[in-house]
């Protein structure tokens, strides 16, 4: 098993208009970030669901 340290945060953001996702940035929030394609601020990506 390998053990991942970090918490439960999200390790993507996701554009939800256009779906494009990019890696989260250490100590940017998705929501101050936006999308490279279409300049819609992006939200957090969840790995599961
Ligand atoms: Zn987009």
């Amino acid at each position: 098993m390998m053990r991942e340290k970090g918490r439960d945060k999200p390790e993507e953001c996701e554009c939800p208009k256009c779906q494009f996702t990019v890696p989260k940035q250490a100590g940017l929030s998705c929501g101050s970030r936006m999308c490279p394609k279409c300049g819609t601020t992006m939200l957090n990506k969840r790995s599961t669901g």
